[in-house]
């Protein structure tokens, strides 16, 4: 039997070991941490497990929400509370948008996100016909205006990419607003009484999934998962590859990189120097979540918190420090149900090119955290617990033309038969865009 090796146990590397194993190879995966997941992570804020990374995936594209069923994990949607936005000194509603892009506009001047002039500009909508790939945020300004990119655009982009509007490709992260923004009525149909949710999770927190799919790879005889195992080098061998790890080299028939982009670069600087270099192109943003829980009996707590809302955005134009808030125990049933009378809830801070924010002490972010959700909310109560996340280098930066890098990336590898990459880097961020990414991978590597 023919020996895969993959780096990484992130979600990309374990679904695609997982596949890999289908095909009945023998599977070693070498993560560089103590633990399966990567970016989904659990923590324990006031005795709560709950997710200090991601925290939900989208519904409607089948991957993550099959996987998890297919392991045994219960599914679970967002209740029916709804967001806000943080800006011109309230929380408002957040109004029916596409990443943004109001599909009403009667509705938009309701909710008073915009100010008069920015709600005319937006009236004015100018058709907006794009020559080629172009950012969202120009593509959205250039039919509704700058204020619509500023206090819609940008803190919702904001929550998927921590990047920036106007660097964000259309066609790799809305690719739907091409053809929406092309018409001369943007309208979009209510969502009809019984649709199925956008959004999904598991119950008790998505970093069961790699837990999960660690358990299942241990359960095959033909597979191991190996933790504290960073890949520092690979070479080519007349079998194959060779793998180093500080303890040594695994042989490998076949490879697959579920990496980050920076530490694939690296790894495949000899083998692929071409891909090498694209690949270091593809910028990160640095992101950190401060997980807090207060006591709902506390005095004025449920007055500022439980109010129906699932937390807030932030536009960066309002200046603030956080970038949002999700009352993690408004959204999810069974955070409420964990928390036994905390109110579990989170924000995050950091966006693309902000690194410098964050490089201060963890107290100093929670301050400025309490800081922001006090005037945001009337919030005056001490926390009972906060826990700080750092995702140094967390969310890749898909801006105009990844599309083309990617198709550039894998013409490249394509060149050194048995290696395939996949993750977050490439087909989309979200868990169910990452899964298909590593179906893609295992899948150009059996052929
Ligand atoms: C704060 C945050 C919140 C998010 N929220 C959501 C959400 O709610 N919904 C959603 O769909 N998506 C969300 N995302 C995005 C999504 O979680 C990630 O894009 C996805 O989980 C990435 O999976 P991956 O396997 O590609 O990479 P990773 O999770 O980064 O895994 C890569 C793994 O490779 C390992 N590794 C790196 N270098 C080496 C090496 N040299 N040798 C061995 N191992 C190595 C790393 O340690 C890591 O475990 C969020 C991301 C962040 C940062």
């Amino acid at each position: 039997m023919s020996r895969a090796v993959v780096v990484g146990a992130g979600i990309a590397g374990l679904t695609a070991a997982r596949s890999l194993a289908d095909a009945g190879l023998d599977v070693l995966v070498l993560e560089a941490t103590d633990r399966p997941g990567g970016k989904l992570r659990s923590g324990e804020v006031a005795g709560v497990t709950v997710d200090v990374g991601a925290e939900a995936m989208l519904h409607r594209r089948p991957e993550g929400t099959a996987l998890a069923t297919e392991l045994g994990l219960p599914l679970t949607h967002p209740t029916a509370a709804t967001s806000r936005v943080w800006t011109r000194e309230a929380l408002r509603r957040l109004p029916r948008t596409v990443m943004g892009a109001p599909v009403d506009l009667d509705d938009l001047a309701d909710s008073g996100i915009l100010s008069a002039e920015g709600l005319a500009r937006a009236r004015r909508q100018a058709v907006a016909q794009p020559d080629g790939d172009v950012s969202v945020g120009d593509l959205v300004g250039a039919r509704y205006g700058d204020e619509v990119v500023d206090r819609l655009v940008e803190p919702l982009l904001g929550g998927v990419y921590a990047g920036q509007a106007r660097r964000i490709s259309t066609r790799s992260a809305v690719p739907q607003l091409l053809d929406l923004l092309a018409r001369p009525e943007v309208t979009l149909p209510a969502p009809a009484a019984g649709a199925p949710p956008v959004f999904a999770a598991v119950a008790g927190g998505m970093w069961r999934l790699p837990g999960a799919l660690d358990a299942d790879l241990r359960d095959r005889g033909s597979t191991e998962v190996r933790y504290d195992a960073p890949v520092t080098a690979l070479r080519r061998t007349s079998a194959g590859f060779a793998v180093t790890t500080p303890a040594g080299d695994e042989a490998a028939a076949r490879l697959v990189l579920a990496t980050p982009a920076a530490p694939a670069a690296r790894l495949l600087a000899e083998l692929a120097p071409a891909a090498a270099t694209e690949l270091a192109g593809i910028a990160y943003a640095s992101v950190a979540l401060v997980t807090f829980a207060f006591r709902a009996a506390d005095p004025g707590v449920a007055e500022a918190l439980d109010t129906g809302a699932s937390g807030f955005l932030v536009p960066p134009v309002d200046g603030r420090r956080v970038k949002a808030s999700t009352f993690s125990f408004a959204k999810w049933d069974w955070v409420r149900d964990a928390g036994e009378g905390l109110l579990v809830l989170r924000t995050s801070l950091g966006r693309y090119g902000e690194e410098a924010s964050l490089q201060v002490p963890d107290e100093a972010l929670v301050r400025a955290s309490l800081a922001d959700l006090a005037e945001a909310t009337g919030l005056a109560a001490v926390p009972v617990d906060a826990v700080v996340q750092r995702w140094g280098g967390g969310l890749p930066q898909y801006w105009v033309g990844h599309a083309d890098r990617i198709a550039r990336i894998r013409a490249a590898v394509a060149q050194v038969p048995g290696i395939a990459v996949c993750g977050a880097a490439y087909d989309g961020v979200g868990i169910p865009a990452t899964i298909g990414s590593a179906r893609r991978a295992v899948a150009d590597l059996l052929v």
